[in-house]
């Protein structure tokens, strides 16, 4: 009764949290299966780029292959290297060729626009310029890093290194071609966009066969925090190109978090599981307060055991119950002698002390299944249900006993208070109607016997003699 409706129940916790569970599972199968088919995409256009970015690369290593033996094998002196070049380099990637026989540039394509880039020596002594070098040592294609060319174009240069076979098979170094190229018109035609738009960061790197060491050549993408991800967070794939270690790096960066479906689902998961709580919980505080409306209903405000009402009925359902089994109760009416003189004397608050305390004591006696109300003023009754006689009258008699026994006190005074009992067997013979009716006169008799005592009905006819406790 005196718990508080607005608690929450257990059930509303577990219903809450279980519904969270189910729905945060749900979630996260959604947002893995988002960020499996967004890895499975990364990885198809990937491997399209890698395709791509190969032919590009192997595209422009064959035309230098091709331009430096027909310079260099077949016009040696390369006075044909503009033409040539013109025809080989019509590609829109192509920004100017550089001719450096032994690294010193003696020809420029277009040469209108590239006249101060002749007599440039990629070998001077001390100043070596490290693609020429790494070209000349790996026999193969380099790549500088990006850069802003004059016209402001982003640029990245190719320096291509040619030998000369000997009829003996011994290749001697020539010179170099070079080769700028647009850089941002390789990312397109490789596809790199697209990592950029998903989110994704990527990188071009050379790998160091013995040391292991990488050289980004081209990254673009989303900024990322490296030190953030582990290896097994990247998508890598080799780059099929001659010469060097080529490798292509795609990093997620789309993270659990970043996926709008991961907040749909929270959202959704949170106001299901609020709304799965909140009728669980409103179911409670319903038949919560039902209960508490029907406690109310059938409890005594100021004594807190069962009215009058409560008792009829169930009393009814018992003697109904009796009459088809056949079992013994009693129904024991007792009231309060002089009970005007207790409030006369000590006041009706000390008279309402002695009722609570009485209807205490009498509770505390009784068994759980017999039924013991308030049967309206300073009059009580009990249902003693399936009990022999001589149990009856030794229960009956011990409860007189017991509040004969009893000092109430209030405030500084101690009261003495005694009942008078009347009662009644309940039983196929005498229904409930009969037994209260009898219970009633046995307890006037006991009244006007001089009080304090237990007067039995006798069904054959006529009263016990009531036992005298004075
Ligand atoms: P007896 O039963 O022995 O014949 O005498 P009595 O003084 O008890 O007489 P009666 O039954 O007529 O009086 C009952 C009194 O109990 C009257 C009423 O004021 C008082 N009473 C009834 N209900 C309450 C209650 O809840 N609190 C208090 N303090 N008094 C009550
Ligand atoms: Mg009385
Ligand atoms: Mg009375």
């Amino acid at each position: 009764m005196k718990e508080k409706i607005g608690k929450l129940s257990a059930w509303t916790v577990v219903v809450f949290f279980a519904a969270l569970g189910f729905y945060a599972a749900l979630g996260y199968v959604a947002v893995s299966s988002v960020a499996s088919a967004n890895s499975l995409e990364a990885e198809r256009i990937m491997s399209e780029s890698v395709s791509e970015i190969s032919e590009v690369i192997n595209a422009l290593t064959d035309k230098s292959r091709e331009l430096s033996e027909l310079i260099v094998q077949t016009d040696n002196e390369a006075r044909h290297f503009e033409n040539y070049a013109h025809i080989l380099f019509k590609d829109t990637m192509v920004l100017n060729v550089l001719l450096a026989p032994d690294g010193v540039v003696t020809q420029a394509y277009p040469s209108a626009e590239n006249e101060a880039a002749i007599g440039i020596d990629f070998f001077v002594p001390g100043a070596e310029n490290p693609e020429a070098v790494r070209a000349r040592e790996t026999k193969g294609i380099v790549f500088s890093d990006p850069f802003n060319a004059v016209n402001g174009e982003a640029a990245i240069i190719a320096r291509y290194p040619v030998y000369i076979s000997s009829e003996e098979g011994a290749e001697t170094f020539w010179g170099l071609l070079s080769m700028s190229l647009k850089y941002n018109e390789i990312t397109e035609r490789a596809g790199f966009n697209y990592f950029g738009d998903m989110n994704l960061a990527y990188e071009i790197f050379l790998k160091d066969g013995a040391t292991g060491e990488e050289k980004v050549i081209i990254s673009g993408g989303k900024a990322y925090d490296k030190a953030s991800y582990s290896k097994k967070d990247f998508m890598e794939k080799h780059l099929p190109i001659s010469s060097e270690g080529w490798y292509f790096r795609v990093m997620p960066i789309k993270r659990w978090y970043t996926y709008p479906i991961t907040w749909v689902t929270a959202a959704i998961s949170i106001i299901f599981s609020l709304a799965m709580a909140y009728i669980v919980q409103s179911n409670y505080t319903h038949s919560k307060v039902k209960k508490q409306l029907e406690e109310m209903a059938n409890t005594d405000p100021l004594l807190g055991i069962y009215n009058r009402r409560f008792f009829m009925e169930a009393a009814k359902m018992h003697a109904a119950r009796s009459a088809r089994i056949g079992t013994l109760s009693y129904i024991a009416i007792f009231d309060l002698d002089h009970f005007k003189y207790i409030n006369d004397e000590f006041t009706h608050l000390a008279g309402d002390k002695v009722l609570i305390d009485v209807a205490e004591k009498v509770k505390g006696m009784l068994r759980q299944y017999d039924i013991f109300a308030r049967y309206g003023g300073e009059e009580f009754i009990i249902l003693v249900s399936d009990i022999n006689e001589p149990d009856a009258k030794n229960c009956i008699e011990r409860i007189r006993q017991e509040i004969h026994n009893m000092v109430v006190e209030y405030e500084t005074q101690k009261i003495s208070v005694t009942a008078s009992f009347g009662v009644s067997p309940l039983n196929k013979e005498i229904n409930l109607e009969n037994s209260l009716k009898f219970a009633d006169t046995a307890l006037y008799a006991a009244k006007e016997a001089g009080r304090n005592r237990v007067v039995f009905h006798e069904e054959e006819g006529g009263l016990n003699s009531p036992a005298l406790h004075e």
